[in-house]
C-alpha cells in the first residue's frame, strides 16, 4: 500500500482546515484509549469530512491510489480498532455530529456518525424518548463508533445491544458508491441483511454516513441496588439466578473484592472491600414489587448487605462501579493490564469462568479484578504485571490468553463488546475456525477488494501478508 500523495490529496478537493499532516495531529490520531505508546502508529494524514459527498471522495481517491483507509472517531476503543496500522489515511469522522431528524411517532432518530452518545439523549429529553443500549463510555463516544463495534452497555440485559436499535444506515463503500441498508419499517424479510452485516465491522466493510436509529420511552419510575456478597462465586451464581428467574432488571454489574478495594483507592470511599452486585431497575409502574421478587431470589444467598434507593441516593450506590475504569489504571504503579479483557460467556458458565480466573490468579501469583456486565454474561477483567520485569509481564500475556481461550472453550467469544481491533485477531481462529473465517475473508474481498478500509483488523493475517 502507498501513502497519499500530493496528487491524491489535491484530487479530494478538501478545504485546507480538512486535512492535515502536522505531527500533533497525526499524534492525535495514532492511538485509542487503550494503546500503549510503543503500540501507536501514526497516519500520513488526517481528514475531516463534513459531508457523505467527501467520504465518498476520499474513499474512491484511496482506492484509485491504494492508499489504507481508517475510521476515526472518538477513540474510545480498546482494542486498537481505530489505530491506522498500515498508516494512510486517518478518517475522522466527528465534524459530522448533527441531529438531522427526530420522528417522535414513529420512535425514530436520524444522526450523523460523529454524535456522542449523551448527546442523543439530550436532544430526545423533551420527546419522553431515549435511546436505551448506550455503553457505560456513551457520554465520550460516538454512534458511529457504537455501530461499528455493536457496543453494548450495563442496560443490555433489558435492552439488547446497540445494532439491536439500528434501522437504517447510509454507507460509503470501498469504491465511494453510496448506498442506504436496512429499513424505517420495524420488520423486513428483504434480500441480504447488509446493515447487520455493517454492524460490528469495525470500519473494515464500510463508512458508516448517517444512521436511523430506534427509541424507547422513558420509563416513570427508576431504583437502584448494590448487594454485598461474601464471595465473588456466589455472586456470579445470584446474578445468573436473577436473570434466569425473569426478574426484570435493567442492569446487573458484579466486582470482585480486589476491584472494590480499588473503587475505594480511587474514590477515597469506606465500601466493604467485598464482592458487590449493581442493580438497576426500569417500569412505568410496580417497580417496587419487582424489587421485592429480586429480594426474594437473593436471600437465597445470604448477601451480607442489601440496599436499594432511588433519586440522588441511586447515584451513590453506583459509583463505586461508575468510576472503575479509571480507578483500575490508577492503582498500582509499577503494574500495568496486559489488555482490556471482554468475553461473553452463556449465563450458566458464568460463575465457573469467574471461578477459572480466580484460580488463575492464584497460581500465576498475578492480580486479576473482575468486574462486568453479569446480567448478560460478559466479563471484563485485567491481568496486571509488570512491563518492567519480562518475565512476569509474558507471564501475563500468557494468562491473559489462556483465559479468554477457556471463555470460547465454554461456548463464549472472545470479546462481548470491544470488538476485534487488531488485539483480538489471535483469536478468531479459535472461535470461527478456519471456514468461519474464511467466509468472512470473502465478504471483505467481495466490497473492498483492495483492502483499503482499515488493514490489519479483525482477519488474522494470511500467508501473502495481507
Ligand atoms: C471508560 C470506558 C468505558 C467503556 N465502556 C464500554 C462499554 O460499556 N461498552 C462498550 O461496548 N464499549 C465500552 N468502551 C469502549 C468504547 O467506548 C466503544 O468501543 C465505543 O463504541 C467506541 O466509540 P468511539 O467513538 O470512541 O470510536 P473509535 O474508538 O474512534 O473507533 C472505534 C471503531 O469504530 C470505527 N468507526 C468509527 N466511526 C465510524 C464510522 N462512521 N463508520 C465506520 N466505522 C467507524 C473505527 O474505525 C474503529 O474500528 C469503553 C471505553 C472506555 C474508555
Amino acid at each position: 500500500m502507498s501513502t497519499p500523495s500530493p496528487e491524491l490529496l489535491a484530487a479530494l478537493d478538501l478545504r485546507d482546515d480538512q486535512y492535515s499532516t502536522t505531527e500533533a495531529d497525526r499524534d492525535d490520531h495514532s492511538r485509542d484509549w487503550a494503546t500503549a505508546p510503543r503500540e501507536a502508529v501514526a497516519p500520513d494524514v488526517v481528514v475531516w469530512p463534513e459531508s457523505t459527498g467527501d467520504v465518498s471522495a476520499v474513499l474512491a481517491a484511496a482506492t484509485e491510489h491504494g492508499v489504507p483507509v481508517t475510521p476515526f472517531a472518538a477513540a474510545t476503543g480498546l482494542e486498537g480498532n481505530a489505530v491506522p496500522v498500515h498508516g494512510g489515511v486517518s478518517l475522522d469522522m466527528t465534524r459530522m455530529d448533527s441531529v438531522l431528524e427526530i420522528r417522535p411517532e414513529d420512535r425514530q432518530i436520524d444522526v450523523e456518525p460523529g454524535l456522542l452518545g449523551s448527546e442523543i439523549n439530550e436532544a430526545l429529553e423533551r420527546y419522553g424518548l431515549f435511546f436505551p443500549p448506550l455503553p457505560t463510555s456513551g457520554d465520550i463516544a460516538t454512534i458511529g463508533g457504537m455501530l461499528a463495534t455493536n457496543a453494548s452497555g450495563k442496560q443490555t440485559v433489558k435492552y439488547g445491544k446497540v445494532g439491536d436499535w439500528v434501522m437504517e444506515l447510509e454507507v460509503v463503500l470501498a469504491d465511494g458508491s453510496v448506498v442506504e441498508v436496512g429499513t424505517r419499517a420495524t420488520k423486513t424479510s428483504s434480500g441480504y441483511n447488509l446493515r447487520d452485516l455493517i454492524v460490528g465491522s469495525e470500519g473494515t466493510l464500510a463508512v458508516v454516513t448517517r444512521a436511523t436509529l430506534a427509541l424507547a420511552g422513558r420509563p416513570e419510575q427508576q431504583r437502584a441496588g448494590r448487594v454485598v456478597f461474601d464471595s465473588f462465586e456466589t455472586a456470579a451464581t445470584a446474578a445468573a439466578d436473577i436473570v434466569r428467574s425473569g426478574v426484570d432488571v435493567a442492569a446487573l454489574e458484579l466486582i470482585d473484592s480486589l476491584a472494590a478495594a480499588m473503587a475505594n483507592a480511587y474514590l477515597d470511599g469506606t465500601l466493604p472491600e467485598k464482592p458487590m452486585a449493581f442493580l438497576e431497575f426500569h417500569a412505568n409502574h410496580g417497580v417496587d414489587e419487582e424489587i421485592d421478587f429480586c429480594r426474594t431470589i437473593l436471600d437465597r444467598y445470604d448477601p451480607l448487605d442489601v440496599e436499594f434507593g432511588d433519586g440522588s441516593a441511586q447515584d451513590d450506590l453506583w459509583e463505586a462501579r461508575r468510576e472503575l475504569a479509571d480507578a483500575t489504571r490508577a492503582y498500582y504503579s509499577d503494574r500495568e493490564s496486559t489488555a482490556p479483557g471482554d468475553l461473553a460467556v452463556p449465563l450458566s458458565r458464568y460463575p465457573d469462568l469467574v471461578e477459572y480466573i480466580h484460580a488463575l490468579s492464584d497460581e500465576r501469583d498475578l492480580p486479576i479484578p473482575c468486574f462486568g456486565h453479569a446480567g448478560d454474561g460478559n466479563i471484563h477483567f485485567d491481568v496486571f504485571a509488570d512491563p518492567a520485569d519480562e518475565e512476569e509481564w509474558a507471564r501475563g500475556v500468557e494468562t491473559y490468553e489462556t483465559i479468554v481461550r477457556e471463555a470460547v472453550r465454554m461456548g463464549g467469544t472472545a470479546t462481548g463488546e470491544h470488538g476485534v481491533g487488531r488485539g483480538k485477531r489471535k483469536f478468531m481462529l479459535d472461535e470461527h475456525g478456519e471456514s468461519g473465517v474464511r467466509a468472512m475473508r470473502a465478504i471483505k474481498d467481495a466490497l473492498d477488494p483492495d483492502g483499503i478500509l482499515n488493514p490489519g483488523k479483525i482477519l488474522p493475517d494470511v500467508a501473502d501478508g495481507r
